[in-house]
């Protein structure tokens, strides 16, 4: 088993940067800055709970880098936040809006907290103390957080009118993510995801894989898996299986994208989905599928179950679900990983074209926002596969290269102190 300390996620993104920045030899100076946060946030936020007792809630925000713009990532609520992860995901932030080559840096937060055991009302007071602290460090030109894990337009909604509060007026561009009433962006919903298609439509094309005739499955049916199983579908890909935190579906003819959705709204779960058998989390990942999606959270391919995967492509929707164990293994069985900070760049490409249209108070209609999405990923995918081919390197490793380069160059640019 691996132990803690190799799947502290903040860990491996220093053990992930430091091999990229090895292989491009970057100046020792830049890399000691891009190993650490530029600042961080800890908060307490008391919230008063439906029975009439005060609880008090952890919350954090990473502001890891903004030498290329403002910071940008989402705020997750979940039981086992911890610092660290936020670290992480906040640098992966920084890679991710560099790849994808738009004016932004990286952050992220995070709440220690079960939505799942949260009545509506307990979630907008949660939401609403937690901008109360963290407030005075967002902005749409300092930090601009967006929904994650556990997070969704309603709470973006909560979050966005707290921050007016405390400002006297509404500034939209201080969110992202928010429901298109309020000053959202047409095609944010299923951004990631569909942004995840471009790169694995991209990739089949590297690969002569024929997508019509190729076989999926999605571990995590929130919004990134739900509308990945819908897009693909889309794209004539079967649909084997499906699983999320309480279990699997599979059935070998394939699934109705469409139903499932419906059934996982209703019942909060995929499992007991009529005409499937029951599968694990664990089998899935090992399934004989062309193109596996992990959608859910980190630390899910490891040295363990590496060896065993058969996907041909790794489409990453998640943030950090391969160790770097299992990347080696990856590279050297010839498995094709999609990264995941490119990969699940579509989200923020779309956050960032909201955060355009609040400032430009102007807004673009659905095929428009489709076609830009379409540029950005593509342009993204093939700027990191040069590089792999360059470098002769995995994907990940080459899509550091990218990244780290635009950031470093920023930094040299405007100059360390
Ligand atoms: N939470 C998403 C991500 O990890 C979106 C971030 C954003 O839109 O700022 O990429």
């Amino acid at each position: 088993m691996a132990s803690k300390e190799e799947l502290n996620p903040f860990k491996i993104a220093q053990k992930q940067l430091d091999k990229a920045a090895e292989i491009m030899k970057l100046d020792p100076g830049i890399h000691a800055v891009l190993r650490e946060p530029m600042r961080e946030l800890h908060v307490s936020i008391p919230v008063k709970m439906d029975d009439g007792t005060v609880k008090v809630f952890k919350g954090f925000r990473v502001q890891y880098n903004d030498a290329r713009g403002p910071c940008k990532g989402g705020i997750r609520f979940h039981p086992e936040e911890t610092i660290d992860t936020v670290r992480a995901l906040a640098a992966w932030m920084t890679w991710k809006t560099a790849v994808v080559n738009i004016p932004l840096g990286g952050g992220k937060g995070g709440v220690v907290c079960n939505p799942k055991e949260m009545s509506a009302g307990e979630l907008e007071r949660l939401s609403r103390g937690y901008i109360d602290q963290v407030g005075r460090i967002l902005g749409p030109e300092k930090d601009i957080p967006a929904p994650d894990v556990y997070t969704n337009p309603q709470i973006m909604a909560w979050m966005a009118d707290e921050f007016a509060k405390l400002k006297g007026y509404y500034v939209p561009g201080v969110i992202t993510g928010k429901p298109v009433e309020i000053g959202g962006s047409e095609g944010r919903g299923d951004a990631t995801a569909r942004g995840a298609y471009y790169t694995i439509r991209e990739a089949a094309k590297k690969l002569n894989l024929d997508l019509k005739n190729a076989t999926f499955a999605v571990q995590g049916f929130g919004n990134a898996g739900q509308f990945i199983a819908k897009i693909l579908g889309e794209a004539g890909a079967k649909l084997i299986a499906v699983s999320d935190s309480k279990g699997g579906v599979i059935n070998r003819d394939g699934l109705d994208p469409e139903r499932l959705i419906d059934y996982k709204l209703k019942n909060g779960t995929v499992v007991d989905f009529p005409g499937t058998s029951a599968i694990t989390n664990k089998e899935l990942l090992e399934l004989d599928v062309d193109i596996l999606c992990p959608s859910a959270l980190e630390n899910q391919l490891t040295k363990e179950n590496a060896p065993h995967v058969k996907a041909k492509i790794i489409a990453e929707l998640a943030n950090g679900p391969t160790t770097p164990e299992a990347d080696e293994i990856f590279f050297e069985r010839g498995i094709f990983v999609i990264p995941d900070f490119l990969c699940n760049a579509g989200g923020v490409t779309v956050s960032y074209f909201e955060v355009v249209q609040n400032i430009y108070n102007f807004y673009w209609d659905l095929p428009t926002v489709h076609e830009m999405l379409d540029k950005k990923m593509t342009k993204a995918f093939w700027d990191v596969d040069k590089a792999a081919e360059e470098y002769k390197v995995d994907p990940r490793t080459a899509a550091y290269i990218v990244a780290v380069n635009r950031v470093a160059e920023a930094i040299r640019l405007r100059g360390i102190a």
